[in-house]
Formats: C-alpha cells, sequence, structure tokens
C-alpha cells in the first residue's frame, strides 16, 4: 500500500549522478549532550586537534540537553577558549532526537555532521565524508561494521529494531546506521522544514532522497560514561519511528476486524449446526459467552488503542507547540575564526580525492 515499501534499496539505486563541489565554506558538527562529563575532556581533545585538519572553518554546536551533570560548565568553558565552539543549553531533558534538532537548526554551516558526544562513531570520519561530500554526495552515513562494548541486549534490541524497521516500515532505512552522519546544506535545510514533534531523524533523511552514501566503520566502544538511552527511550524511538512512517499498526486493526469476523462467523455455523442436530443437549453455555465477550472486547480495545496512538499524535501536531526551549546560549553569533592558518595535511586529497 505505502510507496515506501516498493521502493529500492539505496544500494539497488542507479549510479549516482553526482556534481563535484568545493569544500564546505564552513562546517557544523552537533552534538546533543546529556550528562556527558566523563567523557567531556575526550571529546574536546580529539576534536581540537581534528578541526584544524579539514581544510574548512569549522563551527562545533554543542546541544547541552539539560544535563545535570557538569557538562554544561565544561562545555562553557570549552567556548569560552575557542569561539568556534557554541553552546545551546535546553531548557530541560527533550532527549536525543530533539537536541539534535536544536543544532540544527542553529548550524549555519554549508555541511553539517550530526555526532553523538561519546566517541561511538569516530570523528576522524569526518574528513572521508567531506571526500564524499565534495564528490557531491547530499548524504554521507556511518555504518556500522561491528558493535564494540555493547551488551548482548542492546544488540539485540537494535537488531530486532532494524528488522521491524526494515521489514515492515522504511524499507529502504540502512541497516545499522545511527544518526552519525553529514548532510549538505539543502537536505538540512529541508529537514528544519519537517516540523513533527515525535522525530525519527535518521528515518526522515532517508526519506530525502538525493545522493546518499554508506561509509562503513567499526563502531567503538563508548569513550566513557554509560549510555543515555534506558530501555523505555529505545521503545519511544522504536514507536516513533513506526508511528511516523507506517499506517500499518491502523491497517492490522482491519486484518485483526477481518479474522474476528471470520471467526465469529464460523461460532455462529456451529452453534447452529449444534441446534439443529442435537438440541436436547444443547445448552447455551456462559462459558462460551464470557470467553466471547473478553475476546471481543480485547479486540475493541486494541483497535482504539491503536487509533489512540494516532489520534495522539494528530494532537500534538495540533497544538504546534515549539520543539524545543533554549535555556542560554554562548557564541551563537560569533563569526567563525578563519581556517587554521597552517594547511592541513591532506588538503590536496580532501579537495581532488
Ligand atoms: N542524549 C541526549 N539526550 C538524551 C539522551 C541522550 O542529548 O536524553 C545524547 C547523548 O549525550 C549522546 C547521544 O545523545 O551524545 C546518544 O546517546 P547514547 O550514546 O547514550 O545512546 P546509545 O549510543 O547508547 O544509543
Ligand atoms: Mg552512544
Amino acid at each position: 500500500m505505502r510507496s515506501e515499501s516498493a521502493a529500492p534499496t539505496l544500494d539497488e539505486r542507479q549510479p549516482a549522478r553526482l556534481v563535484p563541489r568545493p569544500l564546505p565554506k564552513l562546517l557544523s558538527i552537533v552534538i546533543p549532550m546529556f550528562n556527558e562529563e566523563d567523557v567531556f575532556p575526550l571529546l574536546r581533545e580529539r576534536l581540537s586537534k581534528l578541526k584544524s585538519t579539514w581544510g574548512c572553518a569549522v563551527e562545533i554546536l554543542l546541544v547541552d540537553d539539560c544535563s545535570r551533570d557538569r557538562t554544561p560548565a565544561l562545555s562553557m568553558d570549552w567556548a569560552q577558549a575557542d569561539r568556534d565552539i557554541k553552546v545551546i543549553r535546553l531548557s530541560r531533558n527533550f532527549g536525543h532526537q530533539i537536541a539534535t534538532t536544536a543544532g540544527l537548526h542553529f548550524a549555519r554551516g554549508d555541511a553539517v555532521v550530526m555526532l553523538d558526544a561519546d566517541l561511538q562513531d569516530p570523528p576522524e570520519l569526518i574528513g572521508q565524508m567531506l571526500r564524499d561530500y565534495c564528490d557531491g554526495y547530499d548524504v554521507v552515513y556511518g555504518q556500522r561494521i561491528d558493535r564494540e562494548g555493547e551488551t548482548a541486549f542492546k544488540l539485540l534490541t537494535a537488531r530486532f529494531f532494524y528488522l521491524l524497521m526494515r521489514r515492515l516500515v522504511v524499507r529502504n532505512l540502512p541497516e545499522n546506521t545511527g544518526d552519525f552522519r553529514l548532510m549538505s546544506r539543502r537536505v538540512v535545510d529541508h529537514l528544519k522544514r519537517l516540523r513533527e514533534h515525535d522525530r525519527f531523524l535518521r528515518g526522515l533523511v532517508t526519506w530525502m532522497g538525493y545522493e546518499q552514501k554508506a561509509l562503513p566503520y567499526h563502531r567503538d566502544a563508548r569513550g566513557a560514561g554509560q549510555t543515555k538511552y534506558t530501555l523505555l527511550k529505545m521503545i519511544h524511538l522504536a514507536t516513533n519511528a513506526i508511528l511516523s512512517f507506517s499506517d500499518l499498526p491502523l491497517r492490522m486493526i482491519i486484518w485483526l476486524g477481518m479474522l474476528t469476523v471470520g471467526v465469529s462467523a464460523a461460532l455462529i455455523v456451529f452453534v447452529l449446526y449444534k441446534y439443529v442436530t442435537d438440541p436436547a443437549r444443547f445448552v447455551p453455555g456462559y462459558a462460551s459467552l464470557a470467553i466471547m465477550i473478553s475476546f471481543f472486547s480485547g479486540m475493541i480495545l486494541t483497535a482504539l488503542g491503536m487509533l489512540g496512538l494516532y489520534v495522539g499524535r494528530i494532537y500534538t501536531e495540533v497544538l504546534s507547540r515549539p520543539l524545543f526551549l533554549v535555556a542560554e546560549t554562548a557564541n551563537l553569533g560569533a563569526e567563525p575564526a578563519s581556517v587554521a592558518a597552517e594547511p592541513p595535511p591532506d588538503a590536496e586529497s580532501v579537495l581532488r580525492p
């Protein structure tokens, strides 16, 4: 029914039609952070080193999702030392997807990278992403070959999630991708126009099309600290993903309804048959009545619940509240510092791979 299910996967698509372009004048890196004080020093060190090697001006947007630890203080520190570091502190915890969205909103670069704070996705890959950007790709997404240091439970749930998503929902959602990706300005601008509250960014970016490229890499263990995705948050993300891209639950109600009608029709035939052939022994039973009543009320409740999920979404969209509120910022208006004086070692290869 949905056109997505017939769409070819990204990998099956025809060879890309690419128009080469120069390095971005400004590269934005958006990093959502929630209680990341443990990994912060590592992140700062690695990005500070890398920043000057990309051959273009860089702004790093640290979106603090209302952390309860020293993350905001550390961010402000870094912003004070380097005006390319911009801090956006949200008024409360809005969650990973919205925090990233807030960063995208303020990013001004011609190319924008979304990166997690925990260094599971190596920022060193951004160099290669830039090369692909210069080749003409609009989206370059990291695709994990393996995941280190994650629990069997996390791996299993992640696997199940992608299976479900690819089978039922966005068939061309690339497997084993997170939000780590580079996007061109036009993709970011389109993304900013999608205002839905319950967002599943990687699904939205896949939906957008353009020339997209996978960049395979080994996913490291978290640099430090604990995962901020609780089981509940993962379930929430999966529900969002399904509800944003599929009317499958709604269609399932119809199947369920038809099945129910079929079963009850068979029941009626059976009861009539008993009534005609063996009227003496036919006792209308409370048991079957009770079973039927509970069965059907179960079905009705399920159907209502599913409708409720969608109605609830209509409700939140109709409210059209802002997606996020900002409490505090630093350096947002600052012009990017000029590009590093020393030429990056691989500038040549970045421009012309
Ligand atoms: N994050 C956030 N708000 C939250 C939860 C997480 O901004 O409510 C950030 C977190 O700091 C990290 C990124 O989102 O930079 C991904 O989170 P995490 O690494 O915990 O997720 P996982 O990799 O375990 O799925
Ligand atoms: Mg992580």
